[in-house]
């Protein structure tokens, strides 16, 4: 489910229509840029119809959260992924009437991004953000954990938590969707319902940050979907952390060809701890890979290779384990800008979760291999992106150096996931 969100421009106030990626945000009216930082969920607002006598004051905003994100399990002796979208109720049944889920009806109409005060009564969410994760492993069960085989490992990857207020009425005792204006149900009082709920609460609005580049003050540039904005004036890239931008170690394959594209890829490497893997060449070892592991196999770090960008988690995971025994191939980079970046969409955080997947789909035999999963873990130490070239032949995008292919039209589809 794709939302359209509507918002205003913090400069002007003028009317951004976008999609629910969006993070930078360029005014179509006065032109600035801005780069919106969320403390905690996104919050968006359905639109409401109703009658002109209720006042605002009085209307009620029911919290429904809604979970994005690819999940990926590993049991038996198969990894399995799914991308799942669901949208549920985080008011835990305590207000009658209400539907559990909203389905599809947020996709039929623009949402509003909550971004200024807004008068009215807003239902405490009961719902914790980590229960949306067990609802959402549970919709994903009916295929991927309904075998009588044991879980070894499963992880969340690129997850997006939102929350979407549904608005709500009370006339004559009866409760309304003020969407819809269909009752759903009567005899409520207003006064009980008010003690479920809080005001509007100033730290639910996003922050927007200037585009301008820390380091040298020039322009950052970047999609609208972009996690990582890019200084082509300094070569610096820089990605929000807690409110703030940060500079990111990263590096660009240079190309032979004019027009080649590049996409973005986290280099994480890593200490492994419940294994005897400290190298490139213990990894190959471990997952039994059928080629003969050399010398300057051990004396590369243990790096793991992960898109950084969203896309279908099977191509996902496929990437991830084919670049992660590649990268011998892939000869060094220079942190030098281009034109072709594609957006970073999937944050480094997301991508150091993905780690213990990508082992899993590396071994050749996951029925001997899975179950040491749960005894092993991974340590972040250090973290680079890499732009690898590509080059479009109009059906796939194609890696210049291990021939690597990616099909076009996933790599669109992929930025609405
Ligand atoms: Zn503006
Ligand atoms: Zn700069």
């Amino acid at each position: 489910m794709e939302l359209i969100v509507e918002q205003s421009c913090p400069s002007c106030g003028a009317a951004i229509v976008g999609d629910e990626a969006d993070r930078l945000l360029q005014c179509p009216f006065c032109g600035v840029r801005h780069y919106r930082v969320t403390p905690g969920l996104s919050r968006y607002v359905l639109p409401d119809k109703a009658p002109g006598h209720i006042p605002r004051e009085e209307i009620f905003y029911a919290p429904y959260l809604h979970f994005k994100g690819s999940i990926f399990t590993c049991n038996g002796k198969q990894v399995q992924q799914r991308v799942v979208d669901i949208t549920q109720s985080g008011t835990g049944g305590t207000v009658a009437g209400l539907p559990p889920s909203l389905g599809l009806r947020p996709q039929a109409m623009p949402v509003s991004l909550l971004a200024a005060q807004l008068p009215g009564h807003f239902f405490r969410q009961q719902l914790k953000a980590e229960a949306i994760f067990e609802l959402a492993a549970l919709s994903a069960g009916g295929v991927l954990e309904k075998s009588p085989d044991p879980l070894y490992h499963r992880a969340f990857i690129g997850e997006t938590i939102s929350c979407l207020y549904l608005p709500l009425y009370l006339h004559g005792g009866i409760l309304y969707d003020a969407v819809t204006n269909r009752s759903l149900a009567e005899g409520v009082s207003a006064a009980e319902l008010e003690k479920m709920c809080l005001p509007f609460q100033n730290q639910w609005m996003p922050r927007f940050l200037a585009t301008l580049c820390p380091a040298c003050g020039g322009s950052l540039e970047g999609e609208r979907d972009s996690l990582v904005l890019s200084c082509h004036n300094c070569q610096t890239s820089w990605e929000e952390v807690g409110g703030v931008l940060r500079s990111l170690a990263w590096q660009r394959l240079a190309s032979l060809h004019k027009d080649a594209r590049y996409l973005p890829f986290w280099k994480i490497e890593v200490s492994a701890s419940g294994v005897e893997m400290e190298t490139f060449g213990d990894f190959l070892r471990l997952t039994n890979q059928p080629l003969v592991v050399r010398p300057e196999h051990d004396r590369m770090a243990l790096c793991f290779w992960v898109p950084a960008f969203k896309i279908r988690p099977q191509i996902f995971l496929n990437l991830a384990r084919n670049l992660t025994l590649s990268q011998k191939r892939l000869p060094a980079g220079e942190a030098v800008m281009a034109g072709g970046l594609f957006p970073v969409t999937l944050p480094q955080s997301e991508a150091v979760q993905a780690v213990k997947t990508v082992l899993a789909e590396a071994a050749v035999n996951k029925r001997d291999f899975l179950p040491l999963l749960p005894g092993i873990s991974f340590q972040p130490q250090a973290t680079e992106l890499v732009y690898l070239p590509f080059i479009d032949n109009g059906h796939d995008w194609v890696q210049e150096h291990i021939l690597l292919a990616v099909p076009g039209s996933v790599l669109r589809f992929g930025r609405s996931l």
